[in-house]
């Protein structure tokens, strides 16, 4: 096992590491940004070094300033966390150039997964199902066009180096696709750099239905099941669960074998997500690949007994997997709710403010609350405005959704507007209870949400 950890990152998911690299008698170091200098997580680390200004460009984007960090304090392994580096091939590179173990899979998987349209590739020949679509080199307008006139509207532009639900524009005729791909274009190349498109036939009641994989350094694999993230607003996950709703042992199996096609196919190490769009009838196509932790583990974790980190830990030191296949069992249900400081009456915009007062529910064996943040902190204009995750389990999905309607309607937050009482809003709306779950819940329902 490791000696010491950096952890490349901040907030919750930061302070989740810590917890996990304590338990392994794993001795830990954090950085931090000016705006950071007080948090959760420097406190909670056991070492702490300052790594620039607030922006994350100038901090926790700063590649060689953490390497350098890493060095200095005598780490023997970095965690990128999810966001910021995590999935940076260079910076997987970096590390080991210098000698320090990236906890995640090799930079070359990363690389071969930063495209969604080389992914699309890669998994067409591994013989994953993908969603129909043209993921060509070509990009010329009128070919694009003719890819989406050929496939029928709707279809779905998106960008090929795409991430967080940018570049993506829905297609609903013939006469909108310039115009549109135009506007996609324009996003893309000012989020990502990079305007290559992909054309996707769209599908226009799935399901988001997503994969855990874990691979050792020693070519096995396993599965730890599913999450169903259907619950999305624009393109981004609100509150996802597992198992997903209505899955049967079969397809749950396919699905599994299909996601670790995907990973072997890319000689993977380390935790994975494959997603999947899951259509009405029980036919699922391969979307992307998540080469890092994802936000909502923690409801595999809830639904496993598995502490997610500790395997990532294991696994890039050298560790053959904790367990095999058989040995994984799902019990439960687990939901997860992103607490968010926005406004969802004012278009979910970012809030920020002093958390003057924050009282979450309870912890026990049914309620987690993974968190970043103290009271009499600030929220600021730097970084993601996620407060918390709230997090509940129970033996079944009827008792679990109860858990969380419960634990929303504890959860106490004065200084800056919060989305908590929408989420309260969808936890008790009987669709949700119904399970009738698609990715435009949200639109759909909007009349009773707000
Ligand atoms: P990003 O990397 O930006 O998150 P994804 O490819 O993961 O983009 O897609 C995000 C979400 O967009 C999905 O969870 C799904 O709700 C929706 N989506 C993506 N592709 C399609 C499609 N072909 N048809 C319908 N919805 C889609």
């Amino acid at each position: 096992m490791f000696k010491k950890l950096l952890i490349a990152n901040r907030g919750e998911i930061t302070c989740r590491v810590i917890h996990s690299a304590r338990k392994l008698g794993v001795k830990t170091v954090a950085i931090y940004s000016d705006a950071d200098a007080n948090a959760l997580h420097v406190n909670m680390a056991d070492e702490a070094v300052h790594v620039g200004p607030s922006p994350s460009r100038e901090s926790y984007l700063q590649a060689k300033k953490i390497i350098d960090i890493a060095v200095a304090t005598g780490a023997d392994a970095i965690h990128p966390g999810y966001g910021f580096l995590s999935e940076n091939a260079d910076f997987a590179r970096m590390c080991e150039d210098n000698d320090i173990e990236f906890v995640g899979p090799p930079a070359s998987a990363i690389e071969a997964m930063g495209s969604k349209s080389a992914a699309k590739q890669i998994m067409e020949e591994a013989g994953v199902p993908l969603v129909p679509g043209y993921h060509g080199d070509d990009q010329a307008p009128d070919i694009l066009k003719k890819h989406a006139d050929d496939m029928g509207y709707p279809v779905l532009l998106k960008a090929a180096a795409g991430g967080g639900g940018k570049g993506m524009r829905q297609v609903w005729s013939e006469s909108e696709f310039t115009s549109a791909l135009n506007a996609a274009k324009r996003e893309a190349m000012s989020s990502f750099g990079d305007d290559i498109m992909l054309v996707e036939k769209y599908l226009t009641q799935p399901r988001h239905v997503e994969i855990q994989v874990f691979c050792d350094k020693y070519g096995k694999g396993v599965y730890l099941f599913e999450r169903d993230c259907s619950v999305q607003r624009r393109h981004q996950k609100v509150i996802e669960e597992a198992p997903a709703p209505g899955m049967s042992d079969d397809l749950r199996a396919q699905m599994g074998e299909a996601a670790l096609k995907a990973a072997n196919a890319i000689d993977y190490v380390g935790a994975g997500t494959v997603e999947f769009l899951l259509d009405s009838d029980g036919r699922f196509y391969f979307m992307e690949m998540n080469t890092r932790l994802q936000v909502e583990h923690p409801v595999t974790e809830m639904i496993t007994g598995e502490d997610l980190v500790e395997w990532q830990l294991r696994v890039a030191s050298g560790e053959p997997l904790p367990k095999r296949q058989e040995q994984l069992t799902l019990k439960g249900h687990a939901f997860e709710a992103r607490v968010y400081a926005e406004d969802p009456n004012n278009d979910f915009l970012p809030a920020t403010g002093t958390l003057h007062l924050l009282r979450p529910p309870v912890e026990s064996d049914f309620v987690r609350v993974d968190t970043g943040v103290n009271q009499g902190d600030d929220v600021s204009v730097f970084y993601d405005p996620m407060i918390a995750k709230l997090i509940v389990w129970d033996e079944n999905r009827e008792k679990a959704l109860a858990r969380l309607s419960t634990a929303l309607s504890e959860y106490h937050i004065e200084g800056v507007t919060t989305n908590i009482d929408f989420l309260y809003n969808l936890s008790t709306h009987a669709s949700f209870k119904h399970a009738e779950l698609t990715t435009n819940f949200i639109e759909k329902h909007e009349e009773s949400l707000f």
